[in-house]
């Protein structure tokens, strides 16, 4: 039985990732070593993928409650590339549905030997609550949770800007659009902060701008412009629709675009080597161009490409928590 850490549910007592829910509690060498580790899953483009068989006779399961393309993917690709069973509840079809608890979802899911939950789900607090809840020799990985975390693409995002950059501190990194409801804008700032980033500019329109005091040491600009000057990291984020209560605030798309969108006179202000990032789904011509989008400066497919090596890190570091 994992013995875990009392002030970070995420660890066990020898410092081993138990369950991934945030970025926050683990430190630069620990975020370090997962980075270091997800490189050795990528392959020159053309070869075979990677593979091993570190997740032999474990079962991986997977409860996304909101949709995904792919972290979706991803996590069933990692798993499988690393010889797990994996199981991909089809959430229209599962009984939560009609009314089952998601405890009770786990518990039935527990009692077939699933050792690996990944979680997606709008509910605040879910994955950790199901951590707190679930069987000691289970792990809980969180594949997106409400606004609030999206750790794993916190990882893929520092992966990226640090083959790009080569490092992951002193570098201008700005994050444009939907903050207020981005989790994944929540979680590569909190990574970026953890690895001595301390330049973080989000810019938002007035009604998606965050409450600062969840993003420590960030700065919010109001003129994408000047955000976007001489930076070296531009991330686009998408109108969070399905998260936003009152849609009377949203800007119209065409204003977006015009406001905050990357187009290829806005990239053209920051430096000549930015990369510029998108956590996808992406709506074109709305917050990024398709121009910008498929240009020399996009690394958005490499982004899906470090995602997998990624999630194959960290199912091989709870591995190790066992
Ligand atoms: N795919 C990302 C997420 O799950 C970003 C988005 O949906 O816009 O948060």
């Amino acid at each position: 039985m994992t013995k875990l850490n009392s002030d970070n549910l995420q660890l066990s007592a020898a410092g081993k990732l138990k369950h991934l829910l945030n970025l926050e509690g683990l430190d630069k060498n620990f975020i370090t070593r997962l980075l270091d580790n997800a490189e050795n899953y990528l392959r020159p483009k053309g070869s075979l993928p990677a593979r091993d068989y570190g997740l032999q006779g474990q079962t991986v399961a997977n409860l996304f409650f909101e949709p995904s393309t792919r972290t979706r993917a991803s996590f069933e690709l990692a798993a499988k590339r690393m010889s797990a069973d994996v199981l991909n509840l089809d959430v229209n079809m599962s009984s939560r549905i009609k009314g089952e608890s998601i405890l009770d979802t786990i518990f039935t899911l527990q009692a077939m030997q699933v050792d690996v939950f990944v979680v997606r789900d709008a509910g605040d607090g879910i994955p950790e609550f199901i951590a707190r809840n679930v069987g000691t020799h289970a792990s809980v990985l969180n594949a997106g949770e409400a606004s609030t975390s999206h750790p794993t693409q916190g990882l893929l995002d520092m992966l990226t800007i640090r083959q790009a950059k080569g490092r992951l501190d002193g570098l201008s990194v700005t994050i444009i659009g939907d903050i207020a409801h981005s989790r994944v804008a929540r979680s590569l700032s909190h990574g970026l902060r953890i690895m001595g980033n301390n330049d973080i500019r989000l810019v938002a329109p007035g009604g998606m701008a965050p409450d600062m005091a969840l993003y420590p040491g960030a700065s919010l600009y109001e003129d994408a412009d000047t955000a976007v000057k001489d930076a070296d990291v531009l991330v686009a984020l998408r109108i969070q629709r399905e998260r936003i209560e009152d849609p009377s605030g949203i800007p119209t798309e065409a204003e977006y675009n015009q406001r905050y969108g990357l187009t290829t006179d806005r990239v053209a202000l920051a430096k000549p080597d930015a990369i510029v990032m998108h956590p996808g789904p992406m709506n074109r011509d709305v917050e990024i161009s398709g121009k910008v989008a498929d240009g020399p400066q996009s690394v958005v497919r490499q982004q899906v490409t470090n995602g997998l090596a990624v999630r194959m890190a960290v199912l091989s570091a709870v591995m190790e928590s066992r």
